[in-house]
């Protein structure tokens, strides 16, 4: 049973936010400003480290350039948020508590889970011992220094997918003195409208971007990546881009997961198994009318704002509203001069209007540039509130269907 904030009670009411990541960060800023006055909630923090990972550009790092310093101290000074720096081994969310490098023992009412997702290295042989990620800034800059040791050779893209896109381009760009070669299942930019495939292409040949498409990758080499079928693509460094998957500590919680260990959410995003924890971004299975949510920014965000918002709500007495999140756009960068930007409907797929050239590019740079001042404003001014699309028809889904999700297992 929670106690209301009106209940004024001697122990304030633990949140505890893991990751601070777009949907995490999010979520501790927004509950920051809203009980910026209040001393019946307190909120805490815990994350790898003390800077905020603008994963939106990890390919910019990995091609050496230099980001911005966005220190989350300096966000949170003044609010009341307790930052913990340190890697998150476990969660028991029976006891609900957290353990912080295996030496630290977090205690917690409400948990909103956002450890977010990597790469996949581990379903193709040879990934993790031969491939680099763009998983962290860290691995961003290892790979940049890699590709300051070559003056020439190939660089081969494992994975066509947008994040495959957007490092060919980038590397392309800022390295002309090497062949860049997209690998992957599928064509780059497939699931864009016919128009804005046309111009990717155009972009990628004109960079020079070999595009190896429709075959799968089935191990690394230390010089060459291996396809089904016995051909191989030689390859002086390779990135890995294709798949995603999260951390076990959500399954080894015991909290109810779906087949690629994202935490199965109700409709409010809560847990289905333990209500007492909240999962965000990448690291939660959101089902929506359109179906199963697939991780981005731009609804990661609008989970962690949501899942603070419930909370609130929670403590107050108040039922939590449903999440809904519709898709609007697509934006691509193509190294740092050019742009494809697809609008789209709420479920994601693409509408017929899309931009390119300079006017996508200032709306791709707009978009990614937008997170960090958000957060600021939200820890600032408690009365921020958040606006995301609601997707209309698109997201709605029956009062059975979220009744179903709502039947919280066993408990
Ligand atoms: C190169 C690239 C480009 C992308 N471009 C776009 C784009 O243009 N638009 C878009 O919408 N999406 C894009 N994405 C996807 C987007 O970055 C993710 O969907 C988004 O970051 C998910 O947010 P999140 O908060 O769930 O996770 P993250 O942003 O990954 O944050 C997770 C946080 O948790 C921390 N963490 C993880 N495990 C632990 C642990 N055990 N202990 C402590 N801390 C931990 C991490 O350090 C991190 O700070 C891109 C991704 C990449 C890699």
């Amino acid at each position: 049973m929670k106690e209301t904030p009106n209940s004024r009670s001697a122990t304030p009411h633990r949140i505890v936010v893991l990751g601070a990541g777009y949907a995490g960060l999010a979520a501790a800023a927004f509950a920051a400003g809203r009980t910026k006055r209040r001393d019946d909630v307190q909120i805490t923090l815990v994350n790898a480290g003390v800077r905020f990972t603008e994963r939106l550009r990890l390919h910019m790092t990995a091609t050496g350039q230099q980001l911005a310093d966005l220190d989350l101290r300096e966000l949170l000074a003044d609010t009341g948020v307790e930052l913990v720096c340190g890697w998150v081994t476990a969660v028991d969310a029976d006891a609900r508590t957290v353990r912080v490098d295996d030496r630290r023992t977090l205690s917690y009412d409400t948990l909103i889970y956002g450890l977010g997702s990597v790469a996949d290295t581990t379903t193709v042989a040879g990934v993790e011992e031969h491939a680099y990620t763009l998983d962290s800034a860290r691995d961003a800059q290892s790979f940049a220094a890699h590709l300051d040791r070559l003056e020439t050779g190939t660089v081969v893209i494992g994975g066509s997918g947008l994040t495959g896109v957007e490092a060919a381009t980038e590397i392309a760009e800022q390295y002309p003195g090497l062949a860049v070669v997209l690998v992957g299942r599928g064509v780059p930019g497939a699931h864009l409208s016919t128009g804005a495939q046309a111009y990717l292409h155009t972009v990628l040949d004109r960079l020079g971007v070999g595009i190896i498409s429709g075959v799968e990758i089935v191990k690394v080499l230390p010089d060459a990546v291996a396809l089904a079928g016995g051909d191989t693509v030689a390859a002086d460094v390779v990135l890995w881009t294709s798949g995603v998957r999260v951390s076990p500590i959500a399954a080894a919680a015991g909290l109810t997961v779906d087949d690629h260990g994202r935490i199965v959410t109700d409709h409010a995003l809560r847990s289905v198994s333990h209500p007492d924890v909240y999962a965000v971004g990448d690291a939660a299975s959101i089902v929506q009318g359109y179906g199963p949510m697939h991780g981005t920014c731009q609804g990661g965000m609008p989970t962690g704002v949501h899942a603070a918002v419930s909370i609130l709500r929670e403590l107050k007495g108040k039922e939590p509203k449903p999440f809904r999140f519709g898709y609007i756009h697509i934006p691509l960068s193509l190294g740092r001069s050019d742009a494809v930007v697809q609008f789209t409907k709420p479920d994601d797929t693409p509408r017929r209007m899309y931009l390119t050239g300079r006017r996508a590019v200032w709306y791709k740079e707009t978009v990614t540039s937008s997170p960090w001042p958000t957060f600021m404003r939200m820890t600032k001014y408690p009365w921020t509130t958040a606006f995301w699309p609601h997707g209309g028809r698109y997201t709605r889904r029956s009062d059975k269907e979220m009744a179903s999700d709502a039947t919280y297992s066993g408990r």
